[in-house]
């Protein structure tokens, strides 16, 4: 018998485990290949819910579901916290002492944010990058009766890269719908000399920021911010003082692709940018944001790369070379208000050119979010 072990039940794990398994269909049925997947809390956690839940177009429980309910009947979900691969003896190591060995594995464990790297960071920023924080900011917007509004990035890389843009137009938009837009200033601050690192992304976006009167400060990285003060800091040397400061925390790669010394000094994971396979890993696949490609950290990323690794991992399994490329496909949509949107569609060799956003464009984003969990998660087409 052969053994798929995937590592993480995000947006990648999933969609990709479900792939496997269709693709492996007859060898799973008869036992000759078997599929198990490892999570920390086996609960499928939908991140791009968390901007909605701020503006109140997602309630919190619809970002959520558990694994079991999306994973096929036949892949083993194994809820554990990994401590550590073992890739000379393929095996994976899980807390507590159990252990799981691999003919293949499949590293789906997404990035991790740690806003603590950033001095100020926890006590004197609002984020909406996990659940909870999500929730207290839709409560501070809730209570905010007009001031200055900065929205800050404290650290590249960090996953979807747009949504410091959409939390920008979506605010611009509520604050209109409060009556206090007139009463409110946004500022945007960005580490790199322009408000998108795609040239062919920016233009649109820092005309539509001129447009909806959003003050930039590029290039801006993040020293520190000052609670008591309410100041943000930048290593160029400016300081801009905020009423309410909504900040995108740095990021890495889990801690156990350090301690497994398979990443590098972000623990992200040196990774084949075509075939998908772990550098110098004969039999270990990457997708989604641990690894360290140069490309959107993105669901679509990932969902993209699964249909590559699925072909990869079936190939070996049945004793082929693995030949299938990932040709740096990513989908985006842009909110640019509460109700409109543009997006974004490109790979390694064609640039995203947004459409003028529109209300159909919102529209494809909401029944997207809607279908997600069949379509994507469960592979069901
Ligand atoms: C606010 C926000 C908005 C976003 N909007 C969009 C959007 O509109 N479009 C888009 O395409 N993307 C969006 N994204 C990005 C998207 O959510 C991520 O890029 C995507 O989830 C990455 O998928 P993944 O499978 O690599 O990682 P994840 O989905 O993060 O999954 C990783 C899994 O691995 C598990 N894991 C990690 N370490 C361990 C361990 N040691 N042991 C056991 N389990 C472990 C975790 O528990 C988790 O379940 C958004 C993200 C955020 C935060």
């Amino acid at each position: 018998m052969k053994r798929v072990v995937i590592l993480g039940g995000g947006i990648g794990g999933t969609t990709v485990a479900n792939r496997i398994r269709k693709a492996l269909e007859g060898e799973v049925a008869t036992g000759q290949v078997q599929i198990q997947l490892i999570d920390r809390e086996g609960i499928h956690a939908y991140q791009p819910g968390y901007l909605m839940v701020v503006f109140e177009k997602m309630r919190p429980e619809e970002t959520r579901r558990d694994e079991a309910q999306l994973l096929h009947k036949s892949i083993q979900l194994v809820k554990g916290e990994v401590e550590k691969v073992d890739s000379a003896a393929n095996k994976v190591v899980v807390k507590g002492g159990k252990e799981l060995p691999y003919d293949i594995l499949v590293i789906a464990s997404g990035s991790v944010i740690h806003p603590e790297l950033t001095p100020g960071f926890v006590e004197g920023a609002h984020s909406f990058y996990d659940l909870a924080n999500a929730q207290k900011l839709r409560a501070a917007l809730h209570d905010f009766k007009g001031g200055k509004i900065v929205v800050s990035v404290a650290g590249m890389p960090y996953k979807c890269p747009v949504a410091p843009l959409e939390v920008t137009f979506m605010l611009d938009d509520f604050l209109r719908s409060q009556g206090i837009r007139d009463k409110s200033e946004i500022h945007y601050t960005y580490p790199i000399p322009k408000v998108f690192g795609i040239d062919t992304v920016a233009q649109p976006m820092q005309r539509l920021m001129g447009e909806r009167g959003v003050t930039i400060h590029v290039p801006f990285n993040v020293d520190k911010i000052d609670p008591a003060a309410k100041t943000i800091k930048g290593v160029e040397g400016e300081t801009i003082p905020y009423d309410l400061l909504i900040a995108i925390p740095p990021h890495r790669g889990a801690d156990f692709v350090g301690t497994s010394g398979l990443g590098d000094k972000g623990n992200w994971i040196p990774t084949d940018r075509y075939l998908l396979r772990a550098e110098g890993k004969e039999n270990i696949f990457v997708l989604g944001d641990a690894t360290n490609i140069p490309i959107s950290k993105a669901g679509s990323t990932a969902d993209y790369e699964a249909e590559a690794v699925t072909h990869n991992v079936a190939s070996m399994i049945r004793g082929e070379a693995p030949t299938t490329r990932y040709e740096g496909r990513v989908y985006c949509w842009i909110m640019t208000g509460l109700a409109q949107a543009t997006y974004i569609k490109f790979d390694y060799l064609h640039p995203p050119h947004p459409p003028t956003p529109s209300f159909a464009h919102y529209w494809n984003k909401v029944i997207y979010n809607r279908t997600y969990w069949d379509l994507t998660a469960r592979a069901l087409f």
